[in-house]
């Protein structure tokens, strides 16, 4: 389910919580790297996640402003977008969400 349906202009690239573990759908988000706000590059680290086996950073998939979509201790399920990358600076609509 992506939030698409919002309207604005959207050159935003989604970090989607990949499937880590088979058999697992669910993981926490144990830290957040990067602050909310924060310009990050394409494949630098910005979240670690953590699943009943061990612990897994996730790159940024573009290179801009991060938007952290879920709290830190949150439990995600694969497939979720857990944070925007903005590349054309601070997003509105992604910054919001939180
Ligand atoms: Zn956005």
């Amino acid at each position: 389910m992506t939030s698409d349906a919002v309207g604005t202009s959207s050159s935003c690239v989604p970090l989607t919580l990949p499937v880590l573990v088979e058999n697992e759908d669910n993981y926490l988000i144990a830290q957040w790297l990067v602050a909310e706000g924060e310009e990050i590059e394409q494949g630098e680290l910005v979240v670690s996640i953590e699943t009943a086996k061990a612990r897994q950073d996730l790159e940024a998939p573009a290179t801009g402003v991060l938007h952290a979509q879920v709290p830190a201790g949150a439990e995600v399920e694969a497939g979720t977008a857990v944070a925007m990358v903005s590349p054309s600076g601070r997003c509105a609509v992604c910054s919001a969400v939180r």
